[in-house]
């Protein structure tokens, strides 16, 4: 059953349409988190209609909880299957939490929801999530530990992520420990350029599931790729963590890190995971471009939230055509993409 709005909206509420361009959950999570960073209250409707099974799943009713604890938020609609939110945010408040997704839904995306907020707090906090941390359709640990954090970090904060457990689709389980040491203020980032690539490495990460599935991975990566064996990385995992694979492609560049990954699926051949991995890899070693088509999504709300900076990446995916839309509804600031030569983009951010 979907419940009706219980606390008061105001017309000043912020409206937004779910359905809206890429139509997911980071509509939601975007708003929630920008949301309690303004102190502007917002309803939501449609929410993930784009989506095969919209509505709240477990880990979109995770973050909309956990935005609530940690800001006393007054909301109404938060249940399973939800398509429509009003929420209202307080103080934020630093502390020690624990957010239990309850299935392998994606820990990396409850984490993304409440990180800004507790960026922007007065103390420090220490926060555990429990429920997948290696999903398809969502960055996995490495790509924000390698990829996304060292950038966030080199804007004030200082964030340390910690992975306890491996959770795979479906069994879960995974645990992910962070602890936020907040920035009285973001500081703006220019990546223009990524600098020379100064190393390349690939990881197949697998448990209980046949040791070839991995081999093969890597196999293909080398000839594909033509990295050689020392860059390639067969990584046994504990048999508890498991059922799990993913192959992880990491582009070392002087300025930037990115990581490319594959997720192994049922029906799907080694050699066409892999095959995914190695163009997206391949695309952005061409363009010449410091950011990949998911970062550069992601990296939108601190640039935003510092009120500048700028990038380039790949052509901007939807992802990150509807996060420009929901951040302009949340801040005054100026987003723009524009097309250099090819697949070369330039975003920037400025502060109206
Ligand atoms: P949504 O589909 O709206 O729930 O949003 C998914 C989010 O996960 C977006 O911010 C994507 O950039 C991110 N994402 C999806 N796949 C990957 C990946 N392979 N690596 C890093 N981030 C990803």
């Amino acid at each position: 059953m979907i419940q009706k709005n219980k606390i008061m909206e105001t017309s000043t509420d912020i409206k937004i349409d779910g359905a809206m361009g890429e139509g997911g959950g980071q509509i939601l999570r975007s708003a929630l988190a920008l949301s309690i960073c303004t102190g502007k209250s917002f309803q939501i409707n449609r929410i993930r209609a784009g989506r095969k099974k919209p509505g709240l799943a477990r880990q979109h009713l995770t973050a909309v909880r956990a935005a609530r604890d940690i800001s006393g938020a007054q909301i109404a609609g938060d249940e399973i299957g939800s398509t429509t939110l009003s929420f209202k945010p307080g103080d934020i408040y630093s502390g020690n939490y624990h957010f239990a997704i309850g299935t392998a839904g994606s820990t990396t995306l409850v984490l993304q929801t409440v990180l800004y907020p507790l960026l922007l707090a007065a103390g420090e906090s220490r926060i555990t999530l429990t429920g997948g941390t290696h999903n398809i359709h969502a960055p996995p640990f490495d790509f924000l530990a390698q990829a996304f954090l060292p950038i966030l970090n080199s804007m004030g904060p200082q964030v340390k992520l910690n992975l306890e457990r491996y959770g795979f689709f479906p069994r879960g389980g995974g645990q992910l420990t962070v602890h936020i040491r907040p920035t009285p203020k973001l500081k703006s980032i220019n990546l223009m350029e990524r600098g020379t690539i100064q190393a390349y490495q690939a990881r197949a990460l697998i448990t209980s599931i046949p040791e070839h599935v991995a081999q093969r991975e890597l196999d293909r990566v080398g000839k594909k790729m033509k990295w050689s064996k020392d860059c390639l990385h067969h990584c046994p995992l504990p048999a508890n963590q498991g059922p799990g694979n993913v192959l992880l492609l990491e582009v070392k560049s002087k300025q930037i890190t990115e990581i490319f990954t594959g997720f192994a699926q049922r029906g799907i051949r080694a050699e066409s995971v892999a095959d995914g991995v190695i163009k997206k890899a391949k695309d952005y070693i061409k363009a010449d471009v410091a950011v990949g088509e998911y970062l550069a999504d992601q990296l939108l709300l601190p640039l935003a939230l510092a009120g500048e900076g700028e990038f380039s990446t790949l052509t901007p995916s939807v992802h990150t055509l509807t996060n420009i839309e929901v951040i302009k509804m949340f801040l005054s600031v100026s987003i723009t993409t524009h097309q250099l030569k090819g697949k070369k983009w330039i975003i920037r951010v400025k502060s109206i």
